[in-house]
């Protein structure tokens, strides 16, 4: 495993932005397993959690009017330092009030990493433009296989879909993922589960 302070990295027009390794989960589908970066970047394992400082410094020394989207995806799971996401997401727009920052996530902040300033859905709603959040499958038993959070908790599911409602009763664009590691009946039933919460989903081609 290399390890690089890669904080920032560009993919597309997009500028996205690596603040933890932690993560609540270990998906089936999930890059790290196979590879150090993600399309094309440097190492993306940190040799620390970085501090506000050095993600200052990261990003002012990038013209951040040129990016369509700063997207909060990592390698790992941002909102297990919800907090400190939040806080750099404010200070990124003092700075550049008019970019739209999405936030990556896997809906589990309310169970992983609670908040004690209120409510992960929130919380996000005040700083971020846009939440993208991994439905992962259209029932818990295949959200739990393919997820598989910390301790498989009974409620898992439906905490990630009360996060995504919330985003969206909030004002937030709020859209579902998942992969086509699942079967199609699957897909399917996953998208029945978008349709009926009014929320996108995206399906996303598994990259071994
Ligand atoms: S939530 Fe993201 S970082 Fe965590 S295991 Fe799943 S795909 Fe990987």
């Amino acid at each position: 495993m290399k390890k690089a302070m890669t904080l920032s990295y560009e993919v597309g027009q997009n500028l996205y932005i690596n603040i933890t390794n932690q993560c609540s989960c270990n998906c089936i589908f999930c890059i790290r397993k196979n590879e150090d970066g993600a399309y094309g970047s440097d190492p993306l394992w940190l040799e620390h959690e970085p501090s506000m400082e050095e993600m200052q410094n990261d990003l002012l020394q990038r013209d951040l009017s040129k990016y369509q989207e700063l997207v909060f995806c990592g390698y790992g799971e941002p909102t297990m330092r919800l907090d400190f996401a939040c806080e750099l997401a404010k200070w990124i727009k003092s700075v550049q009030p008019e970019i739209c920052l999405r936030l990556n996530t896997n809906g589990l902040a309310d169970i992983y990493s609670p908040s004690q300033n209120g409510k992960a859905s929130d919380l996000v709603s005040e700083v971020f433009d846009k939440v993208s959040i991994s439905l992962n499958g259209g029932d818990s038993e295949t959200y739990l296989r393919v997820t598989n959070p910390r301790n498989k908790p009974d409620n898992a599911y439906q905490t990630m879909l009360r996060f995504a409602q919330d985003c969206k009763k909030n004002g937030l664009d709020t859209c579902f993922t998942v992969v086509d590691i699942i079967s199609p009946d699957e897909i399917k039933l996953a998208q029945e589960v978008a349709d009926t919460l009014g929320i996108t989903l995206h399906v996303r081609e598994y990259v071994s």
